[in-house]
C-alpha cells in the first residue's frame, strides 16, 4: 500500500528530476531550424565562453556565439543533390550581412532562406 506520505516523497523525488532536466542549458535541440539575428562584435561566445571579434545572435536567444562553435553543431545542408557542411566563415558572413539590414541582404542577393540552418545536435549555452 502506498500512503498518502510515499506519494508525496515520489512526488518531492520527480519534481526535482524533471526541473533538473528543464534547467539543462540546451538553449537549442537537436533538428532544431534557427535563424541567424544578426551580429555583435567584441563579444564572448554563449557556447564556450571564448572571445570573439564577431559573434553570431540567432533568433530567440540573446547572447552571441562563435560561428565556429555553430559550424560544429550545425546540420550540412543540401545543394544540387550534395551535401555541404556549414562553414564558419560562411555563417559569419551571414550574420554580418543580416546585422546590416535589408539594402545588404539585397545587395547579396539574398532571402530569409540563406539565414536559416538545421542543428545536428543541441547547442548550449554556459
Ligand atoms: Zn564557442
Amino acid at each position: 500500500m502506498i500512503s498518502s506520505i510515499d506519494r508525496n516523497e515520489i512526488g518531492d523525488i520527480l519534481y526535482p528530476l524533471k526541473r533538473s532536466k528543464q534547467m539543462t542549458n540546451a538553449v537549442f535541440q537537436a533538428n532544431e531550424v534557427v535563424t541567424i539575428r544578426g551580429y555583435q562584435q567584441e563579444c564572448e561566445c554563449s557556447h564556450c565562453g571564448r572571445p570573439l571579434k564577431v559573434g553570431v545572435l540567432l533568433e530567440t536567444f540573446a547572447g552571441p556565439f562563435g560561428a565556429q562553435c555553430l559550424a560544429k553543431a550545425a546540420a550540412p545542408y543540401i545543394y544540387n543533390g550534395r551535401q555541404y557542411a556549414q562553414k564558419a566563415d560562411s555563417l559569419k558572413e551571414r550574420a554580418i550581412i543580416k546585422g546590416k539590414g535589408q539594402a545588404c541582404i539585397d545587395r547579396h542577393g539574398m532571402t530569409d532562406r540563406n539565414f536559416r540552418f538545421t542543428l545536428k545536435t543541441e547547442l548550449r549555452s554556459i
